[in-house]
């Protein structure tokens, strides 16, 4: 790989006798990995694991995900191994009941992967600042089927006016790269000593920006994808000196080659290709000082059964239908966890939301026309419709949004299942059966192979 002049003389003495294989490793194949969406579906035959994430896997070799009808389900996540390790902070710093920010998610790796961790009394707010890759993380997050999630699409500093709202806040910042570019040749031509300059200042105002909506005590967690030490500890040194925060540690296996900080006093956990099967990351985790209570809005977390009494075979789409809030917006319903509802209200009042919760469907005339977020949310009544099980010629069809014929099948919408794992809905008029799968979500390449392996 041709590094950047002032990339190897910056680099190297950081890395004193290991450049050398670590620049081997730059040369090398970038590992697959995936994280399976264990709601949806098991790790089946996957046994080559990511050590510090349960639902993390490495893959022999990287299929066509976009012909595994599978990934399109949200049944897995296509995540680098190294950036799964935030599934190791949570599991040693989260705790029943939080209120999680990730405030830079598209396109949704962290976000799914922090859905994971979240109890049903807990919220995720998942947000990402331009508009185009907001679209994507909505997307990513519908397909993931969590209800307790709200995709917001704001600038930190307008995130930073939910005073003391959220108990952790990911900061998986902008960055100059370094750590992809064995996997984007864009991450090297894009590199220079001022590029790194102005992410630090970048990062350093977003993490100032939102730091007001994070609580007293609350965790802070820092990420980047680069490798200098102004991105990282020099920034996580900042944040305890300008913004008032400990850092904190992480309890790791020495197995398991995650290398330290390279700053004496900073606690930090590094990622290097040469050492570890990933690509470079780096992360820390760090506790807002104060008074647990100072700054917090309070917000009454009292359960608020449904406002609107929706017909009752509608909430039968749904399971645990009592425990949701059934409301409607723009023409379409929607369902909210109960217990977190008026903490939705505060979002609304100050935030520009995507998506929430369960977005059900919409009355058109005598029909109700279920959503696909309904299709794919892990609380859908499948009993609620008819349920047809395809093949995986017919699912690539239905994802390429292609018009299917299903004689044999009653009228009406029916649920497709691939591999018992929902797709989406059709509408069957007999003769042909209206697809419904989302334009803008479709397959668009038109090369589609005669079969494929499963991955899992
Ligand atoms: N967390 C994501 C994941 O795991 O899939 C990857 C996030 S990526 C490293 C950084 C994100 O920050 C990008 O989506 C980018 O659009 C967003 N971003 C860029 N400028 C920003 C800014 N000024 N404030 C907040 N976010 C910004």
């Amino acid at each position: 790989m041709n590094l950047p002049t002032d990339f190897v003389t910056y680099t190297k003495p950081l890395l004193g006798e290991q450049w050398k294989s670590f620049v081997e490793a730059l040369d090398g194949e970038s590992p697959t990995s995936i994280r399976i969406n264990h709601s949806k579906m098991t790790s089946g035959k996957l046994s080559n694991q990511v050590s510090w994430c349960d639902n993390g896997f490495y893959l022999d070799k990287r299929p066509q995900f976009t012909f595994d009808p599978l990934f399109h389900a949200g049944g897995y996540y296509v995540q680098e191994a190294s950036s799964m390790f935030i599934a190791r902070v949570l599991k040693q710093y989260a705790s029943p009941s939080m209120k999680v920010l990730d405030l830079c998610a598209a396109p949704g790796g962290k976000s799914t992967l922090i859905a994971d961790f979240l109890d049903e009394h807990s919220l995720l707010v998942s947000n990402e600042v331009i508009r185009s890759r907001a679209n994507i993380l909505s997307e990513n997050i519908t397909k993931w089927g969590n209800p307790n999630t709200i995709v917001t699409n704001n600038d930190p500093s307008r995130i930073g006016k939910l005073k003391g709202f959220f108990d952790i806040v990911l900061v998986d910042a902008p960055c100059s790269g370094e750590g992809m570019f064995r996997k984007d040749e864009g991450a090297v031509a894009e590199w220079s000593l001022e590029n790194v300059r102005l992410c630090k200042e970048r990062q350093q105002r977003i993490l100032a920006d939102v730091w007001p909506a994070l609580r007293s005590g609350g965790v802070l967690i820092y990420s980047t994808c680069t490798y200098n030490l102004e991105e990282n500890e020099q920034n996580v040194r900042w944040i305890c000196d300008e913004l008032g925060a400990d850092i904190l540690s992480v309890d790791i296996d020495e197995e398991w080659e995650i290398s330290s900080s390279l700053i004496e006093g900073v606690t930090a956990y590094r990622f290097f290709p040469h050492k570890m099967n990933g690509e470079g990351f780096f992360c820390a985790v760090l506790r807002k000082k104060g008074d647990e209570e100072n700054g917090v809005r309070k917000i009454k977390d009292k359960d608020n059964r449904s406002k609107i009494n929706l017909e009752t075979e509608y909430k039968n789409l749904i399971l645990n239908s009592d425990r949701f809030t059934f409301y409607p917006r723009n023409d379409k319903w929607f369902a909210f966890p109960s217990c977190l509802y008026n903490y939705l209200q505060t979002i609304k009042s100050e935030l520009n939301i995507l998506s929430e919760g369960i977005c059900l469907g919409e009355f058109k005339g005598k029909d109700f026309v279920p959503e696909q977020s309904l299709a794919l949310s892990n609380f859908l009544n499948r009993e609620a419709f008819v349920t047809l099980e395809v093949d995986w010629k017919t699912a690539i069809s239905y994802l390429r949004k292609e018009a299917l014929v299903f004689t044999d099948q009653p009228k009406g919408y029916i649920l497709l299942t691939y591999r018992n794992i929902p797709l989406g809905f059709v509408k069957n008029i007999g003769n042909r059966a209206n697809n419904l799968y989302p334009q803008e979500w479709r397959i668009r390449s038109s090369n589609v192979p005669d079969q494929v392996e499963n991955i899992i």
